[in-house]
């Protein structure tokens, strides 16, 4: 089977993590605060946390930004559960904004006219957490400009972005936001086994994701609230949770993010032969890329635009008897069993239902061969010219 997308780990990949393995450290060691510095240096931003997954990240950043009871947070319906999931861990309502077709990300126009209603209803959100599809990132200079306008905080979800950029600035310097969050989930650019960072420039937003991290607890003299009682001393200041990377987490991290330009620009190569080679078909549509952006391309999504939804299913049905996973990013959130409880209905976000219907993720990642590239071209014609 062709997966639609997979980890690439070489020796060095290994020896690193193995090197953890016989120190002293396997938590709370040297690597960690390594892995940190590298993504900065990456990311060009000033503090960067790293945590046991991104879905930790998110929580502890809706946290910093003191998300909670009475608070609404905005976000993608086309995206993965934790990117909503982080505001009601805060006891906070989240609420959806629908998308643009063409890439997936959501629609600035639609944020702007849900924005003047909400105004008008004093139900503004604290908190928007685009979400950087498949790895292109969204149009943040008019986020930003609507966060000054309505007064909310900016949490960019860049799961899928690292690796990408934004009018050749990295996407992680939080240039248009106030913290932005990473997944190393075996399946993103690049992986850590689970792992995440949240990168920030506000020092004490950074301050308070690393005391979240690790129990709300600190040692650091100028913190107490009274002097210390010796080395062993430590004081918890407010209720955190141990979200913390492991030293061989960030091992494999920090060898994996040597190879994170290698892998970007092998991802663009193999995602233009497959736009060359579906550039004349009319049924096959994939992700318009904005020539802002450079893709980190996380995922390669096609919209098949002449399918309806027996022939869509069908078509993954017949990639899989193939040996093709194609997958289906992503189910609009609201419409999963426990939102639809929640109170949200079929119908909410009409473009994220349409782009459901049609979407279709085939196989990228470092290593995908020019044979299996072919295979997945032929099988997918094959199938549509034998349809309707
Ligand atoms: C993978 C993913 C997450 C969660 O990442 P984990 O590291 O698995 O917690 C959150 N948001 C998006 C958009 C993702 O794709």
């Amino acid at each position: 089977m062709i997966p639609y997308g997979k980890q690439l780990l070489d020796a060095a990949d290994l020896a690193a993590v193995q090197q953890v393995l016989n120190s002293n450290w396997l938590t709370q060691g040297p690597k960690v605060p390594e892995f940190e510095q590298a993504i900065l240096l990456k990311c060009q931003a000033q503090f960067a946390i790293a945590v046991n997954s991104a879905t930790s990240a998110l929580h502890i950043a809706c946290l910093a930004l003191e998300v909670g009871p009475g608070d609404s947070v905005w976000t993608s319906p086309n995206s993965f559960v934790a990117s909503a999931n982080c505001a009601l861990y805060c006891g906070a309502t989240v609420d959806f904004v629908d998308i643009e077709l063409e890439t997936g990300n959501l629609s600035i126009q639609a944020l702007s006219e849900k924005l003047i209603l909400a105004k008008q209803t004093n139900s503004l959100p604290k908190v928007l957490i685009p979400v950087h599809f498949a790895g292109q990132p969204c149009d943040m200079p008019a986020i930003a400009a609507l966060a000054k306008e309505y007064g909310f905080k900016v949490i960019e979800d860049a799961s899928h972005a690292i690796g990408a950029s934004y009018q050749n600035k990295p996407v992680g310097n939080c240039f248009y936001s106030d913290i932005c969050v990473f997944s190393f989930h075996p399946v993103k650019i690049i992986t850590c086994g689970e792992g995440g960072i949240a990168t920030t420039n506000n020092a004490k937003l950074a301050r308070k994701m690393q005391m979240l991290r690790s129990h709300g607890i600190t040692s650091e003299a100028e913190e107490l609230t009274e002097p210390s009682h010796g080395v062993w001393y430590y004081q918890q200041q407010m209720l955190g949770f141990n979200y913390r990377m492991t030293d061989l987490q960030a091992a494999l991290g920090l060898s994996q993010l040597s190879k994170l330009t290698h892998f970007v620009a092998e991802r663009h190569l193999l995602a233009k032969w497959y736009d060359d080679a579906f550039a004349d078909n009319k049924g096959i549509s994939p992700l318009q890329q904005q020539p802002y952006a450079y893709s980190s391309y996380h995922l390669y999504v096609v919209r098949l635009l002449n399918l309806n939804k027996t022939q869509h299913k069908d078509c993954v049905q017949f990639l899989r008897q193939q040996g093709i996973v194609g997958h289906l990013h992503y189910i609009p959130i609201y419409l999963q069993p426990y939102y639809q409880q929640l109170g949200f209905k079929a119908g909410y976000c009409p473009q994220a239902e349409l782009y459901y219907q049609q979407a279709l993720t085939i196989p990228l990642f470092p290593g995908l061969t020019a044979k299996e590239q072919h295979s997945v071209v032929d099988a997918l014609q094959h199938f549509l010219e034998n349809t309707q």
